[in-house]
């Protein structure tokens, strides 16, 4: 295996870089677009799993030339958050990236990306970043939307790809990009699961075993309460209780929120007349994982 760093991009012989500087990753794409390549973006914090690969596989069905960025954003934590144990492990990701042939990584340092004197920050107001995981983490949505703005002006991409595992997440960059007039299209890709049915998440290596089987009641609770809707009750009180009381079976898992909402806006539903996004976020011991299902009167 060959891992470039800030060599020129030479398709024919695949080698994929890895590349630090906005400068030298502004080339790379540009020379790709010259030679009419759409590029594809998939922006990530590392630490991959099999939900970062298929986002990356989306990419490379839709476009020729995919980037894909790793950068732990510092700005999205808050304090007290898990940003000094965040898995970092660049090789291995690495590793994986070129297995499935992308073309370029991303990889800038902090001072890279938010020099001294940084002050310029994107914000999206409203419902839409202060319910569900904004209550928990304020700031968490500025720092995202900061990044991504910064991200999609230096890589300039056709399409940036997004998992519906962050719903929240993805309906923010939609409304900003709208907002503010982006030039790119944005795409969502559905979740990817553990066996258990748990959604991957480079945050489910914090769980031990016996806690990472454990979490696969967030999914069945999901699922519990699809059943529910799908045999006819609308309430979202009643919905959402049947969430609690499954979770709440694992002693040691406290909820953060169980909510039924709009997935466009994120505004609360009381009942469901149509298509609802059902999001929670649950303290599982060390972790705070967060998953989320679409109830829709198409599937009943
Ligand atoms: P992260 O590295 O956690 O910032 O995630 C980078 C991207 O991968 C985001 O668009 C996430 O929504 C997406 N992603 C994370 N986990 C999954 C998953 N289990 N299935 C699909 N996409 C995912």
């Amino acid at each position: 295996m060959h891992l470039g760093v800030e060599s020129a991009y030479d398709k024919k012989t695949s080698i994929m870089k890895i590349i630090k500087t906005i400068n030298e990753i502004r080339k790379q794409v540009s020379s790709a677009k010259s030679s009419g390549m759409r590029v594809g973006f998939v922006p990530t914090m590392g630490a991959l799993h099999a939900g970062h690969l298929s986002l990356i596989q989306a990419a490379q069905k839709a476009c020729d030339f995919v980037v894909v960025s790793i950068f732990v954003n510092p700005t999205q934590f808050g304090a007290g958050e898990d940003l000094d144990k965040y898995p970092r492990v660049l090789e291995l990701d690495a590793a994986k990236c070129e297995s499935l042939g992308v073309d370029v990584i991303f990889a800038p340092q902090v001072s890279e990306m938010y020099p001294e004197k940084f002050e310029s920050w994107v914000d999206v107001d409203g419902e839409i970043t202060q319910s569900l995981c904004g209550k928990s983490r304020p700031g968490h949505f500025r720092g995202v939307t900061t990044v991504c703005a910064k991200l999609f002006n230096i890589v300039l991409p056709d399409i940036a790809f997004f998992g519906q595992k962050d719903a929240q997440q993805l309906a923010v960059i939609k409304k900003m990009v709208s907002d503010l007039n982006m030039l790119l299209s944005i795409e969502a890709c559905p979740i990817v699961r553990e066996e258990s049915g748990l959604a991957m998440s480079s945050r489910n290596d914090y769980l031990s075993d016996i806690q990472r089987a454990d979490a696969a009641i967030i999914y069945q609770s999901l699922l519990s309460c699809e059943e529910l809707f799908i045999s006819g009750e609308r309430c979202s009180n009643v919905l959402k209780s049947k969430i609690t009381s499954m979770i709440a079976t694992v002693d040691y898992a406290r909820v953060d929120y169980i909510e039924i909402v709009d997935p466009g806006t994120l505004e609360p539903v009381e009942i469901v007349e149509d298509k609802a996004l059902i999001a929670v976020a649950i303290e599982f011991g060390p972790a705070r994982l967060i998953d989320n299902i679409i109830l829709s009167l198409n599937n009943v």
